[in-house]
């Protein structure tokens, strides 16, 4: 699922882990708050064909050495610095046994000042739910389920290769469901029914992506050969815009392009992401951002294990961040958040008057209706939503 880095640039609405100030012992908390700690948790059960995530096959000898390294990496990360939001992202990390989450959460207690009251987000797949799994996973510290549930259908999860069923995932006591639109041969209706299925569970929170299918997806020849065939465009923008009618009418409140939440309910991890926070990723393939620097783990699994027993650091494509391109970041994720681009944030910290640069550039977009402007803010309307790559072009 791996939606817990939130590293895509892209503002369509698809799916959405030794830093040199560690020289000091103890860092300061970022210029915007705390840290977010991410864990990668590679294996699935079974892969599914649209998927492009960093993820394998189930070992469960490789799974019990992964464990073993992911806290021996966070021990070795750990300077106490203060820390607000756990997530377990994947893969699929409901594969993890309680005892192994409960180890991870308590590497992440012991390296860092995880905060009273954390946010720690465990992904799941229907199929992996049991009451006492959750139950148990709660008594290892999870506050936050977010469960892959991509359709309530079952012949679009068959055509998905998902491994449950509907009526898995309607069993689910949950907090954040992710629902796909725009699945193979899906037309408007069977879309609309799947987004009220959702809404009449009532999460707390859900995410909603347009599917997206990668040129070189199993599903993309399977689709060839079955006939299948995504609706068209129009068809997908107005799939995006009535679901999101949809969530509004049940209380699902939208703050960012792919997500909607119940008051209070945001994802805080998440957050971090789109309001230019900084995090610390741990496992392989996990990106890291802090102290204006970012790197990235190794991602080969087995690599990223025997690297950790040997000591060797896991990070690689590390490098310092250009002030140029952490003000594209800033304004990148930023347009992504309903409550759009805090200018006076943007002008404190980066020294820019973004009308003032960019507003030649936005003003089509302004008098198109698809972006709005006041003295504090920059927001894409929901229309604008649908166009928003060609939207954040004008910061490029
Ligand atoms: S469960 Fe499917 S979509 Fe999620 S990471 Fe595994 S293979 Fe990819």
């Amino acid at each position: 699922m791996d939606r817990g880095q939130g590293r895509r640039r892209t503002g369509r609405p698809v799916r959405p882990g030794a830093s040199p100030r560690r020289t000091a012992g103890r860092f300061d908390a970022g210029p915007n708050g705390d840290l977010g700690l991410y864990l990668h948790v590679p294996f699935c059960a079974s892969i599914c064909n649209y998927c492009n995530f960093n993820r394998g096959l189930l070992d469960r000898e490789l799974k019990r050495r992964y464990v073993a390294a992911l806290a021996a990496e966070i021990a070795r990360a750990g300077d106490g610095s203060a820390a607000d939001t756990i997530y377990f992202g994947g893969g699929t990390p409901s594969l993890l046994a309680p005892p192994e989450v409960a180890r991870i959460v308590d590497a992440c207690r012991e390296a860092f000042a995880v905060r009273p009251g954390a946010e720690v987000t465990l992904e799941m797949n229907p199929e992996t739910v049991t009451v006492d799994y959750v139950s148990a996973v709660r008594d290892a510290g999870v506050t936050r389920l977010s469960i892959g549930v991509q359709s309530f259908d079952d012949r679009e999860l068959a055509r998905l290769g998902r491994g449950h069923s509907a009526d898995g995932a309607a069993g689910c006591d949950d907090v954040s469901l992710d629902l796909m639109l725009w699945l193979p041969a899906q037309r408007r209706g069977e879309c609309a029914a799947s987004v009220d299925r959702l809404c009449a569970l009532a999460p707390d929170h859900a995410s909603l992506y347009l599917l997206e299918v990668y040129p070189n997806a199993p599903l993309r020849d399977e689709m060839a050969r079955s006939g299948w065939s995504q609706a068209p465009d129009d068809d997908a923008a107005a799939m995006y815009l009535d679901a999101l009618a949809r969530t509004d009418a049940a209380g699902l409140g939208q703050y960012e392009i792919s997500n909607v939440a119940r008051p209070g309910r945001r994802s805080r991890h998440n957050l971090k992401y789109w309001q230019d926070g900084e995090w610390l990723g741990f496992g392989c393939g996990a990106h890291s951002r802090r102290g204006g620097w970012r790197w990235r783990n190794v991602s080969e699994t087995a690599r990223y294990v025997d690297a950790v027993a040997r000591g060797e650091t896991t990070a690689q494509e590390r490098r310092t961040l250009p002030s140029a391109e952490r003000l594209g970041d800033a304004l990148f994720m930023g347009l992504r958040l309903t409550e759009g681009i805090d200018l006076g944030a943007i002008r404190g910290r980066y020294g820019v008057d973004v009308m003032g640069r960019y507003g030649v550039r936005l003003q089509s977009f302004l008098d198109a209706g698809l972006l709005a402007a006041d003295a504090e803010r920059l927001r894409l309307s929901r229309r604008g939503m649908l166009l928003a790559n060609e939207v954040m072009q004008a910061f490029v």
